[in-house]
């Protein structure tokens, strides 16, 4: 699971860089993501899914936007999952067609509903009767018609974490699928959409299949439904959400274990099948790369500050999540101690009681699995600067996003006159 960051005589490397020049030539904190790693994982779920007729590849930029990323995957024929304006720029920025980008979110705005279809985007997903009535009012007064989907919300409790559940009838997202016919009916008559089809997406870091196969069928019996009913069906875009490893014992269900229960459950479809996968593709592609500050006693177990901290990895603050810590130089010795950033919230806690590599002041240390929703969710929380990306490729690597200096950050700022006096 972390074949792209291992030991190399004894020190940590990123393919074949070692993490130590990068750390001293760009410093620390500092994302360290691999080339190779995004590329197996793009192409292992596209073999995955061989057996699943006409497919859709959009990577879910969400999870990680960088625009070299972003390149990686449109180097490997992934369209784009976007959820705003910003995120399409970016897919067309790094070369991505147009016609292979989904556009999704439940705040799809009119402004950027207009800047879909300026963009001619293949795939507006609907979260809602009234998105769909104006995207087709906006269309139709261009004369054009939006290709879309319904996004269903399948009522199946995914198993995950609540913050990234979203395929429960409380959350947030897509129609009640029990509504779905009518609505479809209603939008399939406007005449500035073109409804080709369903879509759902039951949340994130899914563990098992079953929630999504329980998901999937739902679906096939609404395909069914709405064919029955006289409507065309020839897309079903069934999102994204497969687990990844963050820790030893977690097992995930593989690329290849996926594209055989979707193959079986969809084997009479007969429509394109469409997959947004993020996670999975970005998320053990990355590490972020951290230095040892402090290690303070504590009357329990000893505090490793590092310089990296919650504005930087946000996911353990955010959803408790684990992120497997390791040293650069690993001296073999391990102790049991917290780990924690320097911002002034006891949230900035990375973990608790852990059993890690010994390391002490000034030593260099990464969190592993941190490609997926990791740089993305940055800020400058604490007037830190905004955390810098590196991607390696074999042995050289490119400083992919500049570290932004609170400094610069400040400039941005003005006092306006009133308070000058
Ligand atoms: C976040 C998201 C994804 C990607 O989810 P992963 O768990 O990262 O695969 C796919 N589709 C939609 C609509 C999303 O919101």
């Amino acid at each position: 699971m972390f074949e792209d960051f291992r030991l190399i005589d004894g020190e940590l490397h990123a393919e074949h860089v070692p993490l130590s020049r990068i750390a001293a030539e760009v410093g620390t904190p500092v994302y360290v993501y691999s080339r190779a790693g995004f590329e197996r994982q793009a192409a292992a779920f596209r073999d995955g899914l061989k057996d699943c007729g006409p497919i859709h590849l959009a990577y879910a930029i969400k999870a990680n936007p960088n625009l070299a990323v972003l390149r990686v995957m449109a180097n490997a024929g992934y369209g784009a999952d976007v959820v705003s304006g910003g995120e399409l720029e970016r897919a067309l920025a790094a070369g991505m067609a147009a016609k292979d980008v989904v556009f999704s979110g439940v705040g799809k705005t009119r402004v950027e509903l207009t800047q879909g279809l300026d963009r001619g985007i293949g795939q507006f997903n609907l979260e809602l009767e009234a998105e769909g009535v104006a995207l087709s009012e906006i269309a139709a007064a261009r004369g054009q018609r939006a290709p879309c989907v319904l996004r269903v919300n399948p009522d199946v409790d995914a198993g995950t974490h609540a913050k990234i559940s979203t395929g429960k009838a409380e959350n947030k997202f897509g129609v009640a699928i029990g509504d779905a016919p009518a609505i479809y009916a209603r939008l399939a008559q406007l005449p500035g959409l073109n409804l080709r089809g369903i879509a759902a997406h039951i949340g994130s870091q899914l563990l098992s299949l079953a929630p999504l196969e329980a998901a999937y069928q739902r679906l096939g019996a609404l395909v069914a439904e709405l064919r029955g009913a006289g409507h065309t069906v020839s897309h079903v875009d069934l999102g994204g959400g497969l687990g990844i490893a963050y820790k030893a014992g977690d097992v995930p269900p593989t690329p290849a274990d996926y594209g055989a229960m979707v193959a079986r459950v969809t084997r009479d479809w007969d429509v394109t099948l469409m997959f947004e996968p993020g996670r999975l593709i970005a998320g053990n592609a990355g590490v972020l790369l951290t230095r040892v500050i402090w290690v303070k006693p504590s009357p329990a177990n000893p505090w490793v500050i590092v310089d990296a901290a919650m504005n930087d990895l946000a996911r353990p603050a955010l959803y408790d999540a684990w992120h497997d810590f390791a040293a650069v130089r690993p001296t073999g010795e391990r102790f049991v101690a917290n780990i924690a950033g320097p911002v002034c919230e006891s949230g900035d806690t990375f973990a608790k009681a852990r059993e890690i590599d010994r390391v002490g002041e000034g030593d260099l240390a990464i969190f592993r699995t941190a490609g997926a929703y990791g740089a993305t969710m940055a800020s400058t929380y604490n007037s830190r600067a905004l955390v810098p990306e590196v991607m390696v490729d074999g042995d050289r690597y490119a400083i992919v996003a500049d570290r932004i200096p609170a400094a610069q950050i400040m400039a941005e700022e003005r006092v306006p006159e009133w308070l000058q006096a």
